[in-house]
């Protein structure tokens, strides 16, 4: 019988210990392997300089296989945002955008996403030393949020840790970053929910702090709600800083713009945002995205202010960031205007809960929050 192929993008350390050992090579060649991999980001087998051919030669033998993520094509924005529609073998694809300043959801108080750091005035750096990258978690999206692109597709599949990683060395790759000198955000941010792919999202972060070199101050999940997870989350010994879709300031509201809030409803995400242990000055964010007329009132505003205060200690730690809808076609909402997002802005600012409005990134070429749809031109 045929033994299957064994794709080592996305093996953990021990993972590749174990298949190493499998190869009869000392235990340092996984090290080596874990370090070209993710440090490297080597993009196949025969980058692997350090092992010698012979060895190369038996590992394709074996069926092993480094299949980096192609980047199929590109779309490039008048701000500068770049959409890439990054392929996999089996022909399905997602998106991923590098945004070169970043939209602000990586803190939302205008500075870096790693608050917890200083400001470096290190002269070397590029003009993107800001840049911050949206990673997708799934091909497509179950929970199916009206206002939400990517919503259409439907779930297609679950990605792998490895494609997870493959999309963001993938992107690195494109722009020759060198992450000891460019301080790179990442947000999962991208299509799917990353808490319904929960066990792949979390390797995936772990390679990425052990492996590729991020900090994990300098990453931020978004969930549209998955309560059980968010305890899990706050479980983790590393993880990235927790930001919460609210997107309404009441269960009726909210149940109609995002069905599984039937099941987690409002009171359930308090609980679980109260509960969340934070770092030392990390902060919990809510995002919430602004309908015209739908939930962007000032009645609205107020709601949230309660919503903000109901999280008692937790409270002083969050903040809020105001994402005016992105439009698409067949969605029918539409974006409110500045004015409005501003009164709704103002009123929580007023009530002393920090509030930001991202600025919209790459609109035109539907690569802004909720536009990820695969649209291909
Ligand atoms: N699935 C996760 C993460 C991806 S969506 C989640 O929902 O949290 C990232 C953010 O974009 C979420 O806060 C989501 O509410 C918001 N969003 C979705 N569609 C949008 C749209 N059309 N315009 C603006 N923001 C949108
Ligand atoms: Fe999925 Fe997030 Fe879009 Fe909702 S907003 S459908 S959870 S990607």
């Amino acid at each position: 019988m045929e033994t299957s192929a064994t794709e080592i993008l996305g093996l953990s350390n021990q993972e590749l210990t174990d298949l190493v050992g499998q190869l009869g090579q000392p235990a340092y060649r996984a090290q080596q392997l874990f370090h070209a991999i993710y440090r490297q980001r080597i993009s196949s087998l025969d980058e692997l300089t350090t092992f010698p051919k012979s060895l190369r030669a038996a590992m394709t033998e074996q069926r092993i296989t480094l299949s980096a993520p192609k980047i199929d094509k590109k779309f490039v924005s008048v701000d500068g945002t770049i959409r890439y529609l990054i392929a996999f073998p089996d022909g399905q694809s997602v998106e991923t955008v590098w945004m070169p300043e970043g939209d602000g959801g990586e803190a939302g108080d205008g500075t870096d996403a790693g608050d917890e750091e200083e400001p470096t005035s290190d002269s070397n750096k590029k003009n993107y030393d800001r840049a911050t990258i949206c990673v997708s978690s799934q091909v497509g999206c179950a929970v199916n949020c009206k206002f939400c692109m990517t919503a259409l597709l439907g779930l297609k599949r679950n990605l792998t840790a490895g494609e997870i990683v493959g999309q963001i060395t993938a992107i690195l790759n494109d722009h020759s970053v060198d992450l000891d000198k460019e301080r790179i955000n990442i947000v999962f941010m991208g299509q799917g929910e990353p808490f319904n792919n929960y066990d792949a999202f979390i390797k995936a972060v772990r390679l990425l702090v052990e492996g590729v070199g991020f900090p994990q101050s300098r990453m931020t999940v978004s969930t549209s709600g998955v309560v059980p997870r968010i305890y899990d989350l706050g479980q983790e010994p590393v993880r990235p800083k927790l930001a919460i879709s609210l997107n309404a300031s009441n269960d009726e509201e909210r149940t109609k713009l995002i069905p599984i809030n039937k099941k987690w409803d409002i009171a359930s995400l308090v609980e679980a945002a109260r509960a969340f242990p934070l770092r030392n000055r990390e902060r919990l964010t809510f995002e919430y995205v602004l309908l015209d007329n739908e939930n962007d009132s000032p009645d609205n505003a107020r709601q949230v202010v309660q919503i903000i205060r109901a999280l008692g200690d937790k409270a002083d730690s969050a903040k809020v960031n105001l994402i005016a809808w992105n439009s698409g076609p067949e969605i029918p909402f539409s974006t409110p205007s500045d004015s409005r997002v501003h009164a709704f802005q103002k009123i929580l600012i007023d009530a002393g809960i920090p509030a930001f409005i991202r600025r919209p990134r790459g609109r035109d070429i539907y690569a802004a929050c909720g536009q990820l749809k695969r649209t291909q031109s």
